[in-house]
């Protein structure tokens, strides 16, 4: 069985003492699971202000630490970003590439969140792709081409299972309240756990993360389905009982 990943992605959220607070809690909720062995990885991703703070906070515990977003280049004249190798100078393990939100927000194609990707794995670190179809695309019946394609389109010739996580995240489900039945995510799922074998050495083991409107209250039932090996959460990571609560819910 993968063992699930339950990532937080804080956004554009929090300030260094509520950052603190969050992860401090976290680790010391973390660090008591641990020794029960606990039943999933648990990941943090904080705004780049707060990542050498939280990884103090978290340091000596199982709470992994990753950034949101990096940019294809290892340096170079690109004000205002930041590079994977920094981020693995600062203690990521992860970055989120290819978020909707980046996508739709930056006009991030596939063959940029590529080469995001390929240089997160360049600097050691594992890459979280984020893929999902927008409420037209579902109406018009497009789903399963949509995350296809963006599958194939993002994902560059470095994926292993241990460099890679899939976050499959309908763009009309995040922060909206709104999830699809249980049916329609592990058809999705069930599609893009087809792609990874064909494309993926080991494909079977990749990560495919759920994501959107993921809460305490229809976890369990989410991390239940057959090729769901986690969640990427939003809003419900920026709670430690809430968070906490979903990770718990893994099976
Ligand atoms: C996200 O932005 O990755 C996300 C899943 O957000 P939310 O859980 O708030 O829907």
């Amino acid at each position: 069985m993968v063992r699930p990943l339950i990532a937080g992605n804080w956004k554009m959220n929090g300030g260094r003492a509520d950052g603190l607070a969050l992860a401090g809690e976290l680790a010391r909720r973390a660090r008591r699971a641990d020794a029960a062995r606990s039943a999933f990885d648990l990941l943090v991703c904080p705004p780049f202000t707060l990542l050498l703070a939280v990884a103090e906070a978290i340091a000596d515990s199982p709470v992994a630490l990753g950034a949101q977003d990096c940019h294809p280049a290892a340096s170079g004249a690109h004000t205002g970003d930041v590079a994977a190798p920094m981020l693995a100078g600062v203690g990521c393990r992860y970055v989120i590439v290819g978020h909707s939100e980046r996508r739709a927000n930056h006009g991030e194609s596939d063959q940029l969140v590529n080469a995001k990707a390929a240089a997160a794995h360049a600097a050691g670190l594992v890459a979280i792709v984020c893929i999902g179809e927008t409420e037209a695309e579902r109406t018009d019946g497009k789903t399963l081409d949509v995350v296809g394609r963006q599958f194939e389109g993002s994902l560059p010739p470095s994926v292993t299972p241990d460099n890679t996580v899939i976050a499959y995240e309908p763009v009309w489900a995040i922060g909206s309240g709104r999830v699809p039945t249980e049916a329609e995510i592990a058809a999705v799922h069930d599609h893009l756990r087809t792609l990874a074998r064909a494309r993926v050495p080991g494909g079977e083991r990749l990560r495919l993360l759920y994501g959107g409107s993921v809460k305490a209250n229809n976890a369990a039932g989410i991390l239940a389905i057959a090729n769901v090996n986690g969640a990427l959460v939003g809003g419900a990571s920026l709670n430690a009982d809430d968070f906490w609560a979903i990770a718990c819910s893994c099976p």
